[in-house]
Parts: C-alpha cells; sequence; structure tokens
C-alpha cells in the first residue's frame, strides 16, 4: 500500500523530469508551539527540543539518511505556517539549493496543527519533490505513513478520517491540560490574547460578574439564603446573565444558581468525561468555603429549602435577652454555618433579627455556653438539688456540691436535661445570661 502509482503522482513525476536531489540528504524540523509546552515536559505535544532532535537522528540513522541541516522553530512560532521564519528558511533553503530530499519530523503535528497548514506545507514539499518523514509515526501501516510517501489522495482520506477522532483526542487533552472547553462560564470570560500573531485563548476572571458569584457562595454559606432569596440578592447588586444574540442580558435563575453551587470549576477544576483535571483558570472560591455551601445545600430538603437546624443542648431554652428587656419575646435559633474566613461556626441569632426589628449580634455558640455556665452561679443548692432528683430519681437529698460545678460535670444530654429542668427561658444578652423564667410550680 506504500507505494501505490508513485510515478502517477505530480511530485514524483517532477523529480523525474527536474532531476531528483541527492536521495540520503535530509534536514530535520523541530518546533515546540507555545512557552507554555516548552515548559511542561509532561506534555506530549510539547516534547523539548533535544528529545524531538534525538527522535530524528534515530529515524535518519535507520532509513541511511544523511542529516545536513537543522531548523528550530522558536518556542513561541506563529500558527500560521507564512509567518514561521525557519520553516521559511528551510523551505527557501529547499528550494536554492535542491540537495534535499527529506524533511524529518518528530510528529507531524510539529508542522502543521490543522488540515489547511497540512495541504500548504505538502503542497510547498511535493513542489520541491521532497518527502516528509515522521520520526514518531510509522510510514508503512498507518494512514499517517501513506501521507508521508506523498499520496495526495490518501492524505485527504487519512485528514478526514482522522479529524473525528482527533476533535475527542483533541478535547480530552485540552482538559487534561486544564483548559476550559467551550464557553466560559458565568463569572468567567473567554479571552484572546494576540501575541506575535498567534491567538492564544484563555479563561478570566469576569470583572463584573466575578465578584458576584463569588459573594453568592458566600451568601449561602455564611447566610443561608434560599436560592430565591439569592438570585434576588444579586440582582438587586447587578448581576446579570451575559447576554447573547438570542438572549438579553437577564437575571440568573434559580436553576443556573443551583447548578452553579455545585459546580467544581469554580474550585479550578476541569471536567471531561466525568475526569476532573485541575484548571488553568482562577479559581473564585476556595475549597473551605465551596464544602460549607455544600455542607448548606445537603442539609435542605429535596423539595422545598430550609434553613439547617443544628444539635446543641442548648437550644430551645434561650431567648433574646435585649427582646425581653424591650418587653417582646425573642428565641434564639442556632445556626452552623462556614464563614469566607475558613472557620466553621455555630452561633444563635435572635429571631427578631430576620425580621429587622432587633439589633442583637450573633452569639457564638461558646460565648452563650459560658454563660448559661456561669448563670449556675445563680441557682440554688436546694434548686438544682430537686432538679436532679425529677430527672434520675436518684437520692440526692444532703447533696451539697456547688451548681456551677454540677452543671460543668455534666455531659451535653445530661446538661440539657438540667437546662430544661430548671428553666422555662434563659435570656442572653451579648455574652451574659440577663434574666431566667422558671416553670410554674407545681401545687
Ligand atoms: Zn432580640
Amino acid at each position: 500500500m506504500n507505494n501505490i502509482g508513485a510515478s502517477s503522482y505530480p511530485a514524483a513525476n517532477d523529480r523525474l523530469l527536474g532531476g531528483a536531489p541527492p536521495d540520503g540528504q535530509a534536514v530535520i524540523y523541530l518546533r515546540v508551539s507555545s512557552t507554555r509546552q516548552v515548559e511542561r515536559d509532561h506534555d506530549q505535544e510539547g516534547i523539548s527540543i533535544p528529545a524531538q532532535r534525538t527522535a530524528c537522528q534515530r529515524k535518519a540513522e535507520q532509513l541511511g539518511l544523511t542529516i545536513v541541516d537543522e531548523y528550530v522553530e522558536p518556542g513561541r512560532s506563529a500558527l500560521e505556517m507564512s509567518k514561521r521564519a525557519a520553516f521559511q528558511r528551510m523551505l527557501a533553503r529547499i528550494r536554492d539549493t535542491d540537495d534535499i530530499a527529506h524533511v524529518i519530523v518528530y510528529k507531524l503535528s510539529r508542522l502543521a496543527r490543522n488540515r489547511i497548514d497540512d495541504a500548504i506545507v505538502m503542497t510547498d514539499l511535493r513542489r520541491q519533490s521532497v518527502t516528509l518523514i515522521s520520526a514518531t509515526e510509522s510510514v508503512d501501516d498507518t494512514p499517517v505513513g501513506q501521507l508521508m510517501h506523498g499520496i495526495l489522495a490518501t492524505f485527504n482520506e487519512y485528514q478526514s478520517r482522522e479529524s473525528g477522532a482527533d476533535i475527542a483526542y483533541k478535547m480530552g487533552q485540552k482538559a487534561r491540560n486544564g483548559g476550559t472547553i467551550g464557553r466560559a462560564r458565568l463569572g468567567y470570560l473567554n479571552h484572546i490574547d494576540r501575541n506575535d500573531g498567534r491567538d492564544i485563548r484563555t479563561i478570566v476572571v469576569d470583572p463584573e460578574r466575578g465578584p458576584l458569584v463569588r459573594l453568592g457562595f458566600e451568601l449561602v454559606a455564611a447566610d443561608n439564603l434560599t436560592l430565591n432569596q439569592l438570585s434576588e440578592q444579586l440582582y438587586q447588586r447587578g448581576l446579570r446573565t451575559r447576554p447573547t444574540t438570542r438572549n438579553p442580558a437577564q437575571r440568573v435563575s434559580i436553576s443556573k444558581l443551583a447548578r452553579m453551587l455545585r459546580d467544581r470549576y469554580y474550585l479550578g477544576y476541569v471536567t471531561y468525561r466525568d475526569e476532573e483535571f485541575p484548571g488553568r483558570h482562577e479559581p473564585l472560591v476556595d475549597p473551605h468555603l465551596f464544602d460549607g455551601v455544600q455542607a448548606v445545600l445537603d442539609a435542605r430538603t429535596t423539595s422545598g429549602e430550609r434553613r439547617r437546624v443544628h444539635h446543641h443542648y442548648l437550644k430551645g431554652i434561650l431567648y433574646c435577652g435585649r427582646c425581653h428587656q424591650a418587653g417582646n419575646s425573642g428565641r434564639l435559633i442556632i445556626q452552623h454555618t462556614v464563614t469566607r474566613r475558613r472557620d466553621a461556626y455555630t452561633y444563635f441569632f435572635c429571631r427578631n433579627r430576620q425580621q429587622g426589628t432587633c439589633p442583637a449580634p450573633y452569639a457564638n455558640v461558646s460565648v452563650a455556653e459560658h454563660a448559661v455556665e456561669r448563670y449556675y452561679v445563680t441557682v440554688s443548692q436546694q434548686r438544682i438539688t430537686d432538679a436532679l432528683a425529677r430527672l434520675t430519681a436518684a437520692d440526692t437529698a444532703g447533696w451539697t456540691r456547688d451548681p456551677v460545678q454540677v452543671y460543668r460535670g455534666c455531659t451535653d444530654d445530661q446538661r440539657q436535661l438540667l437546662n430544661h429542668a430548671l428553666f422555662r427561658q434563659l435570656y442572653l444578652a451579648d455574652d451574659r445570661i440577663t434574666n431566667h423564667e422558671l416553670w410554674p410550680t407545681t401545687p
């Protein structure tokens, strides 16, 4: 298959008519396609110049060819063949000296990265009766090998056959290298860097939407906003979708926000076919914030959204001291959350705060715990003895331990029971208990 009618092709005829170059002389053409690839030796496409050279030299030895020159394209070489200085010098030399029969490349992809370039390169080389040899791709069996023998028909067939598999390969390769496939996510922008005539496609943080996306994560983690509330909040702060030709800029939908809050892309990962790779884009959220959001979302039921209820032994007994002084009733709600400073954080806050009628600050759970503990000073020994007796049915007569010590010695479950046995309500204002309400005494 590799010697199909060579003489029937123009290149071969030209060679016969115009005098063939000495058959044993070759040049090698070396190229890495970007500085990034030069730096990344794990990237197959970016294999280093010395490694390419060694492979080409080995190939020349195998074929009994003599390398008379080499052309090295600089790291940031242009994509367009006409702008590749070394390639153009090589062509000129082949044309002018007429002493070169072969060009050896490490891989065909080093020479051309798309069909049009391939065609141009092949036309240029064929015009000079030059054979293209790949150091790493088999000459005999593969479509690539047939291509190298300058059979144009096979070349086209090879191209169309390869391109399908090639697209999937390239997308996978792009993901493995941390590249973003397709349109940028909300909060990012597709960006094209024009650099020495090369278009470098990157993903940059959207200066307008990026901070709002980040804020969205923070609002869910810290304030446990529902998706409805979040959508409204972000809308009020100016977040809109990026307009397309079909859709104008609009409010970000709840379903889109739901997907966004679960999307590990914002953590800096790219996913391709269920595989995850570290992305080259800048993360918008850090792992702790992301985990916090996931915990909040996980705690919500699938149908509705509910605030996460956190178990604590003080739950249900604490009331707002400020509201109590103002003559209102304000139950303290306990909440567990993760702040943007990465602290897991449990606190109490007044229910009236949500309605905006109470300015009491959030109280850290440890502040509340200590306040209650200290408050046991006010509990008489008799009362605690009675409470314990009711709780345990134990004979505590004559027990004279300090109530604070008793409370401290309890487990969380025991403390909960004891608190509920003693108090109906405890009023917390800032960092101390200011008052209490007892159960009505049973006659
Ligand atoms: Zn209050």
